[in-house]
């Protein structure tokens, strides 16, 4: 045991006779011989999965800690991470199955009896009405990959999760213009836009932290959004009707097309269909988006000029929505917004977006090779 000085001594007497003068409870002292571990893992309170430590003491966890090597957060978990430790001993968490009774009430029934009531129905929905009449729902999670293969197996594409009612217009939207979904270099950027997006209440940390150092440079930082976001704070609040995302998006497009502001060079060495795209967009002029979005023409234009003198380091963040991602125009939105990245030529650019390189994980038929050496070995 470590000794303790006459001025700690001192010290810790001072404190504890201050809180016995005042009242204040007592912290239990720690066992001395507590056994701590930090286990590594990923939170799984979103699906950012950030890197952390379980603070495992005497076999309870106790509380998360970020893990630094972690590209997502950089060490740092947000406010609903650390939650994460209390909803793991939470009382009312589920830990099995229930079985609604006559009386309305959910009851605890064995897992035997789940599975064998369960696998009867579904193989009564499958003779009476085909496998397709199954939908698989569920938070995504990191069983998923199993769960699909379950409901393929079962004979059903309907599985049903997250992206369905998240991100999978701006999935789509993107990937049908630049062929993947890119991210963005939130660090490096000089004139960003935010269709809908409130980075710093959906939560990702490293972006924000990015973002933080782009805005301490100098970054312009304009929200569209009908509300005024956490992120509207930090620049220039645009209040625009729900849903008109796409009109402000495609009015932009105009603007860079019409008075000729876009990146030529990179549209022509890297698109097709530009011919098509200046023909079509000639009627989405920034007066006919007025009546879709309540903002002014006069503002759009200036909006778009700022934007082309910035860029490349200029970004419409995909988000996660890719605009107002969940209305019946939203991938169009979503598309929208890609094409006014691809104006402004910003992939692979400083401060505008970026692909990823794909690692090749292989297929779960098909692993590439020495993937179960490496899981084997690599603890
Ligand atoms: S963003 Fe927060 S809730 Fe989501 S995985 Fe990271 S720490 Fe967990």
């Amino acid at each position: 045991m470590a000794e303790l000085s006459r001025r700690d001594f001192l010290k810790l007497g001072g404190v504890a006779a201050g809180a016995l003068a005042v009242g204040l409870p007592q912290r239990p002292a720690r066992a001395a011989q507590a056994d701590v571990r930090k286990v590594p893992t990923l939170c799984e309170m979103c699906t950012s999965r950030c890197g952390v430590f379980a603070v495992v003491e005497n076999g309870r966890v106790t509380r998360i800690e970020g893990n630094p090597a972690h590209p997502v957060n950089l060490g740092r978990p947000c406010a609903r991470g650390n939650a994460g430790a209390s909803a793991l001993y939470d009382p009312d968490r589920l830990k099995e199955p229930m079985k609604r009774g006559e009386d309305g009430k959910l009851y605890p029934i064995t897992w035997e009896q789940a599975v064998e009531e369960i696998g009867a129905k579904l193989n009564e929905i499958r003779k009476r009405h085909g496998p397709e009449a199954l939908v698989f729902a569920e938070y995504n999670n990191l069983n998923s990959t199993l769960t699909k293969r379950w409901t393929e197996a079962f004979g059903s594409p309907n599985h049903v999760g997250h992206a369905a009612n998240c991100f999978a217009n701006r999935n789509v939207g993107y990937s049908a213009v630049f062929g993947a979904l890119p991210s963005v270099d939130y660090e490096n950027v000089k004139f960003y836009l935010s269709p809908g997006r409130n980075l710093l209440g959906g939560i990702k940390v490293s972006e924000v932290a990015a973002l933080a150092k782009a805005k301490a440079n100098g970054a312009r930082i304009v929200v569209l959004d009908p509300r005024h976001s956490e992120l509207a704070g930090w620049g220039e609040w645009i209040p625009i009707k729900s849903a008109g995302d796409l009109a402000f998006l495609l009015a932009v497009a105009n603007v860079l097309i019409t008075e000729g502001i876009y990146n030529k060079a990179w549209v022509e060495a890297h698109c097709n269909g530009f011919e098509q795209l200046a023909e079509g967009i000639r009627e989405y002029t920034p007066e006919w988006q007025e009546q879709h979005t309540d903002i002014p023409a006069e503002k759009v234009r200036q909006l778009a000029r700022e934007m082309a003198a910035a860029a490349p380091a200029t970004v419409v963040d995909p988000g996660w929505h890719g605009g107002n991602g969940m209305y019946w125009n939203g991938y169009e939105a979503a598309r929208a917004g890609a094409i006014v990245n691809a104006l402004l030529g910003n992939l692979g650019a400083k401060g505008g977006l970026k692909l990823s390189p794909k690692v090749a994980l292989g297929t779960i038929d098909n692993p590439p090779e020495g993937a179960v050496l490496e899981a084997a070995g690599g603890g």
